[in-house]
């Protein structure tokens, strides 16, 4: 049964950013690869007629792309207000402090050290810039400093890496965690059930609609391929490459160290739960770096 292909989660559409709702534009980054799929999406968003936009995740530090970004405000007649980050993985933030500084602004981020000013972001939060009010939310998981952001006017989740537009989110080594994640995913459930949301909008890939069956769809991955990963493990599997080459034998070599990522962390949950033990370091990065490029 294992290395079976799981069910494809996600749009397959094209995709090039653009305006998704009318509060909400995505400047999509030209740093397209295995790891940030067409690209990082750099959200604007901004209540139409008002005179202030947030930036979500400037991405790379990169001229052209602060153009295109700029030119999006401008377009819609609004200055950037604040600059904030959905977590510290450089193809969100590299270009973070550039933009703030060019644009006279702020970056609020969990981790101070991508904080431009002297205030973070913690779940629970509400930050109004203009007209336009952001509900933070702590979603850890694909990264300890990961948040989702809620726009309750718009009807619209932003996500991070948290859920991505194409496939599922990777467990990023050494910081993500799977418990938490599965925590983070019911959140985000509660979240769009509540506040009737009907867009979620990805780090990378195409906006979603239909918000709750891919976030059920990406629970139900997640148990199937850590159901896989038990299997393998009770049949004798005792270091992660075991588990890689059966488990996830079926993944194109380019993402072959994403998947890696996901069994340490799956086989660190484990662990956790008292089910396998190991001597091999789990935690430890890889050396393949969060803006490899094809
Ligand atoms: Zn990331």
């Amino acid at each position: 049964m294992s290395g079976r292909p799981l069910p494809y989660i996600g749009s397959r559409d094209d995709w090039e950013g653009g305006s998704v709702t009318p509060s909400v534009v995505c400047v999509l980054a030209h740093n397209a690869g295995a790891w940030t799929l067409d690209g990082t999406n750099t959200w604007l968003l901004h209540v139409p007629g008002t005179s202030k936009c947030i930036v979500i995740d400037p991405g790379p530090d990169e001229q052209s792309h602060f153009k295109a970004i700029l030119a999006a405000a401008h377009l819609r007649d609004c200055e950037i207000g604040a600059v904030i980050l959905t977590h510290g993985h450089s193809d969100h933030s590299a270009g973070a402090k550039s933009l703030a500084e060019l644009t006279n602004t702020k970056v609020r981020a969990l981790d101070p050290k991508f904080q431009l000013g002297d205030e973070g972001l913690t779940g629970g939060d509400v930050i109004t810039i203009g007209e336009t009010e952001l509900q933070v939310l702590a979603t850890p998981g694909h990264s300890l400093d990961s948040m989702s952001f809620l726009l309750p006017h718009d009807g619209s989740l932003l996500t991070g890496d948290t859920v991505l537009g194409r496939g599922t989110a990777v467990i990023t080594m050494p910081d993500g965690d799977l418990g938490a994640y599965f925590e983070s995913l019911e959140r985000l459930k509660e979240q769009v059930a509540t506040h009737e949301v009907s867009w979620l909008l990805p780090g990378h890939g195409p906006a979603l609609s239909g918000p709750t069956d891919i976030l059920n769809s990406y629970v139900e991955h997640r148990i199937a391929r850590l159901a896989e990963v038990r299997e393998v493990v009770k049949a004798g599997a005792v270091t992660s490459t075991d588990v890689l080459d059966i488990v996830y034998a079926d993944t194109p070599e380019k993402l072959k160290g994403a998947a890696r990522q996901s069994v340490k962390a799956q086989l660190a949950y484990l662990k956790h739960l008292g089910e396998f033990t190991t001597d091999e370091d789990l935690t430890s990065p890889l050396a393949e770096t969060l803006d490899v490029k094809d």
